[in-house]
């Protein structure tokens, strides 16, 4: 989007590929720059970026049981190709960046387990009305942390997908023709799912509490 005016312009940026992980970085690339959660592991904002492209295909593919996305190109529209040909090129793009060795994922946790207890979420601090059971488990604390930092940003990201769901919506509105009503149907669709998945979420956050 912000390469409006040169189409290869993400492909040519230079990415200095790292050999190692270090704490903060991203688990993929191990960049360090503008990182945050993305499936609960941390990731920089290239591959956020790319993965949500690939994601977005698969979300189409999917949509209409096209067959799944890698091999061929073929398409039955040009839409499709072109999910299917951004998609692609989102993966080569993470796949060169791709570190040479990926970070085990215990130490992954591991770093991030201090930076949950920083943020402020700490269930040790309300012991008001707490049972006091298992204090021998001294992992629980920390695991919790996490747990309710990570449902955190999935709340804030599946409230940021309604709003745009919604807005989708709306710019529809009063739209003729068959395309516009299957665009619509997904819409809805989209939007069931987002709803549901966050009643999932409370319903997970109040066990975590
Ligand atoms: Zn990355």
């Amino acid at each position: 989007m912000i390469d409006a005016d040169s189409p290869h312009g993400p492909a040519g940026t230079t990415t200095v590929r790292i050999a190692r992980w270090t704490p903060g970085g991203c688990v993929w690339c191990g960049s360090t720059d503008s990182v945050e959660d993305f499936r609960n592991e941390p990731r920089c904002g290239l591959c956020r970026e790319k993965e949500a492209v690939i994601d977005e295909a698969k979300h189409f593919i999917g949509m209409y049981g096209l067959r799944p996305l890698g091999g061929t190109l073929a398409s039955e529209d040009e839409e499709e190709r072109e999910y299917r040909v951004t998609a692609r090129d989102a993966r080569e793009v993470l796949n060169r960046i791709r570190l040479e060795k990926l970070p085990d994922p215990a130490a992954v946790r591991k770093a991030l387990r201090p930076r949950a207890a920083a943020a402020g979420n700490t269930p040790a601090a309300t012991t008001s009305g707490a049972p006091a059971k298992a204090p021998t488990k001294k992992s629980q604390a920390g695991v919790t942390g996490i747990d309710a930092i990570e449902l955190q940003s999935r709340v804030q990201k599946l409230l940021g997908q309604l709003t745009s769901v919604d807005e989708q919506i709306s710019a529809l509105d009063g739209v003729q023709g068959l395309p516009a009503r299957a665009r619509m149907k997904d819409l809805e669709r989209q939007r069931t799912t987002v709803l549901s998945t966050l009643a999932a979420l409370e319903k997970a956050r109040r066990r975590t509490n």
